[in-house]
């Protein structure tokens, strides 16, 4: 696996603001996330900006809909010759054994990841639309149904990762928001992980937003944290 290991998201809402940041970064040191905000405002262009400038992106679109269209919407990444894209697992089965399908014979298929449970909901949201089982169970049926249907991995907290892959195998692929070097600001996250714990709770990809994008000195902030990481190896 590449020793690339941060990905940073670029929560932004003006395409400038965020080819300046990534202006300041190196595509050798990380990937690039692109999100809802800024890829309705800054579209596919953007996207091939940011690949001209050397970056691997994950188009964190978490595309929900009927089969088809779904497969449809991750050709269209595909085409785009993004690294990875996720889809929701709660769209079931067939959803996701399409979008599978929809890139499996292509040239650069981008890694698919799937999205379980959103990290928004509690127990009583998920019972007020019809799901009994706690959030802890319903992320582990629905990773198991992504596994299943043949996504690469899940978007899962850290603390979920090790549980993860003990059930499903150490090459499932956790990518986990939710991390903050030691000493930083949470801003409004909850359960937080440095990236180092991060890593070894089995961990494969680091989401890695504001510590990043805010700090003084990206770069500086960027291999600060990949000093943290280097070395461990999974
Ligand atoms: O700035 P920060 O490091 O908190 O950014 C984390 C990124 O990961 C944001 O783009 C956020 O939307 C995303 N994310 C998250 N928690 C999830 C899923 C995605 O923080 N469960």
């Amino acid at each position: 696996m590449s020793s690339k290991r941060i990905i940073v998201a670029l929560d932004f809402n003006t395409p400038a603001m965020a080819l300046g940041l990534a202006s300041e970064l190196d595509p050798k040191h990380c990937r690039l996330k692109v999100g809802k905000e800024l890829f309705t405002r800054g579209g596919s262009h953007m996207v091939e900006q940011l690949h001209a400038r050397g970056f691997e992106i994950f188009l964190d679109l978490k595309f929900h809909d009927i089969p088809n269209t779904v497969a449809k919407a991750v050709q269209a990444a595909a085409d785009l010759g993004i690294w990875m894209v996720n889809v929701h697992a709660f769209g079931g089965a067939r959803m996701l054994a399409a979008a599978k399908e929809a890139i499996c014979q292509h040239a650069h298929p981008p890694k698919l990841i799937a999205v379980t449970v959103l990290t928004s909901m509690d127990a009583d949201e998920l019972r007020a639309i019809g799901v009994e089982a706690s959030p802890a169970e319903q992320v582990m049926r629905l990773a198991k149904l992504a596994r299943q249907a043949g996504m690469d991995g899940v978007v899962c907290s850290a603390q979920e990762a090790a549980a993860l892959k003990a059930q499903l195998g150490n090459d499932f692929i956790a990518v986990t928001p939710g991390i903050r070097p030691a000493g930083s600001n949470p801003d409004d996250q909850t359960r937080i992980m440095t990236p180092r714990e991060a890593l070894l709770n089995g961990s494969d990809y680091l989401v890695i937003g504001r510590p990043i994008t805010r700090a003084r000195n990206p770069l500086l902030a960027l291999e600060q944290i990949n000093q943290e990481i280097s070395g461990i190896s999974r």
